[in-house]
């Protein structure tokens, strides 16, 4: 049977930013095990390594002169200075994936979301909230990777980042995980479902639609009803 409509088989872009602790690359890492069709962007930056980080995978660590070649070799799509470190997006590979109909993710700041969604209006961009600053500040303290400087530092920007929310398309509050990768789920599967992401209407000619069915030998016979 022929489908009425063609929606766009592009993937979607989508920026999930939140405060420094607000666990959302927690939620990210659920949602991709869930989603195996989403693949998430792996970042450049110049912050020295964590003891959790996995190089590649966490991020691709580069010192401050390699980024900065990055840079003037225009291989990222966006890049932003956060907490006295550089941390940009490659532009490598975004474009194939999302013609191949793969769900791009960006974990990114405030200032790279921005940047994306100017280069790319169509994107979903997603705020994840702590519970509460209560909240966010036990986590960061609790974390113990970072210096107290650092750890200050991350607790302010978090204000000026929740200040710029209402940039963002979405809001999804971190109180409880499989609640909240539950809405991201449920919120890149709405905007599949946009009117916008209609590309070709099949629809027949209605008169010649009706007569057919008029000409309907079980219509007739009153077999099947509408
Ligand atoms: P962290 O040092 O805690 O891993 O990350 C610090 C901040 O940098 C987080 O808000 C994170 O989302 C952001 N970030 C990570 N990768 C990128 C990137 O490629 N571009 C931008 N603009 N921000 C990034």
């Amino acid at each position: 049977m022929s489908k009425i409509i063609k929606q766009k088989e592009r993937g979607s872009l989508i920026v999930v930013s939140g405060p420094s602790g607000s666990g959302k690359g927690t939620i990210i890492q659920e949602f991709l095990k869930k989603h195996k069709e989403a693949w998430l962007s792996v970042s450049y930056t110049s912050r020295i390594p964590r003891t959790n980080d996995v190089p590649g995978e966490t991020y691709n660590f580069l010192t401050r002169e390699e980024f900065e070649e990055k840079i003037k070799n225009g291989d990222l799509l966006e890049y932003a200075e956060y907490s006295g470190a550089y941390y940009g997006t490659p532009r490598e590979h975004i474009e194939d994936k999302l013609v191949k109909g793969t769900d791009v993710i960006l974990e990114i700041d405030v200032q790279g979301a921005l940047k994306v969604k100017e280069l790319v209006p169509e994107t979903i961009c997603i705020f994840i909230l702590p519970p509460s600053m209560k909240e966010l500040k036990k986590r960061l303290v609790g974390r113990g990777t970072d210096s107290k400087e650092k750890i200050l530092s991350r607790f302010k920007t978090a204000y000026q980042e929740i200040n710029q929310i209402t940039s963002y398309n979405y809001v999804v509050t971190n109180d409880d995980l499989e609640d909240a990768v539950n809405k991201i789920g449920a919120i890149i599967l709405s905007e599949k479902c946009r009117v916008d992401r209609i590309e070709q209407v099949y629809l027949g000619n209605e008169e010649e639609e009706i007569h057919e069915l008029l000409m309907d030998e079980a219509f007739v016979n009153e077999d099947i009803k509408l």
